[in-house]
């Protein structure tokens, strides 16, 4: 039976979001609804919307765009609260609801203590939600059992030393997770898969048997990488995996990664605290702040496009290579001031772009962009 696929307009306008357009016959095979094509829009119109919508040749992604169509994860109103002595608490998400597809990577940026690391680790049942539900391939995480959980889903961490047994050989530290699943027939096929993880990420199949201190660090995270991989799962939380390592190493990590992700089809929520290297990895990427999602959308669109006050400042804060520049900019790292309603939810302003906006911001967003549209 033939299988229908439902593509997004690629380039679509942002008129075509406030009024529905009609749909115009492109070719023989091809329609396509967009206000683009209609006949009282100029020429100079079109420039227009082609260099706003279509990317730089700097700009261009290494991979071509992804088709959003599976759902892998469904966070749906997640909260996460701890307790902080005898009565406080600490709303460490406080009711995030967001989506991972399929095959993509989705990155979570945001500052430090903003609830990046609570979501990977109750993403994966690490942690219990205070409220709130996960799904996975479409089933409550809570209603599946916890070990076969954790075969499809695994997490990579910040520092690849205090996440590996000292006192192990690498060898069994990657084959743990085999242990437990049994996935292995005998002492020489459990031998012969670690050796062939060990090649996957770029190490030696013959320190299988050295110890994790005989590593350096992106060594280390490349072992963690095998580790996670040996169980062969769907979905990898990498929490920060990149940001204790030398900047030299840190974008061999990130292809070692993307190459995985191609090879197997894996599914990543990348974690981490500034922009600049989420940029190369995600397809798409949530930012929190304080507990909350404040906007999610495509990299590139949020990269081009940052709506809510928090994302363009993280964007700003993001460290140009010239010191004198930097200088010049001053201090990026406070929130801003306008900040929106952080208590707004999301809402979609543009297709799979979501900010938290409150009616008002909304209103005036929509009023100035459409006085940035001409259709004469
Ligand atoms: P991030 O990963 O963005 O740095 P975290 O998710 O680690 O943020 O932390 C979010 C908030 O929750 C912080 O205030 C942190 O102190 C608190 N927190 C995290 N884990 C725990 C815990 N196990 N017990 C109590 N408080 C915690």
């Amino acid at each position: 039976m033939g299988q229908t696929h439902k593509r997004r307009n690629s380039a679509p306008l942002k008129i075509d979001f406030l009024y529905q357009p009609p749909m115009f016959k492109v070719s023989e095979t091809h329609q396509a609804a967009t206000w683009l094509l209609h006949e009282k829009v100029s020429s100079n119109v079109k420039k227009d919307v082609d260099e706003m919508t279509r990317p730089d040749d700097k700009d261009i992604l290494e991979e071509p765009k992804k088709i959003y169509e599976e759902k892998l994860i469904k966070v749906d109103n997640l909260k996460k609260y701890f307790k902080a002595g005898q009565k406080n608490e600490v709303k460490a998400i406080d009711s995030i609801s967001f989506d991972i597809f399929k095959g993509e990577t989705f990155g979570l940026v945001g500052e430090s203590g903003c609830g990046k690391s609570t979501t990977g680790r109750t993403l994966v049942n690490l942690y219990n939600p205070t409220e709130g539900e996960v799904f996975f391939k479409g089933e409550n995480i809570k209603d599946k059992n916890k070990i076969e959980l954790h075969k499809q889903m695994q997490m990579i961490f910040q520092d690849p030393y205090s996440s590996l047994n000292p006192r192990w050989t690498v060898q069994d530290i990657i084959a743990e997770g085999m242990d437990i699943h049994g996935l292995y027939s005998n002492k020489k096929e459990r031998q012969n898969q670690v050796k062939e993880l060990l090649e996957t990420v770029g190490l030696n199949p013959s320190h299988a048997t050295r110890y994790p201190h005989e590593f350096c660090g992106g060594q280390r995270q490349r072992i963690g990488i095998a580790r996670a991989l040996a169980v062969e799962p769907d979905f990898i939380v990498a929490d920060e995996p990149i940001s204790a390592l030398d900047v030299s190493i840190q974008a061999q990590i990130i292809n070692l990664l993307k190459k995985l992700q191609k090879e197997k089809g894996l599914t990543y929520l990348f974690i981490a605290h500034d922009l600049s290297m989420v940029k190369h990895i995600s397809d798409r990427f949530g930012v929190m702040y304080q507990g909350r999602l404040v906007e999610v959308a495509e990299s590139e669109e949020l990269y081009k496009n940052p709506l809510h006050p928090y994302t363009k400042s993280l964007l700003d804060s993001i460290p140009i290579p010239d010191p004198k520049v930097e200088k010049e900019r001053g201090d990026f790292t406070k929130p801003p001031e306008n900040l929106s309603d952080i208590n707004a939810s999301l809402r979609e302003v543009w297709p799979g772009h979501y900010v938290a906006y409150t009616d008002e911001d909304y209103k005036a967003y929509k009023e100035k962009f459409q006085e940035g549209i001409s259709i004469s």
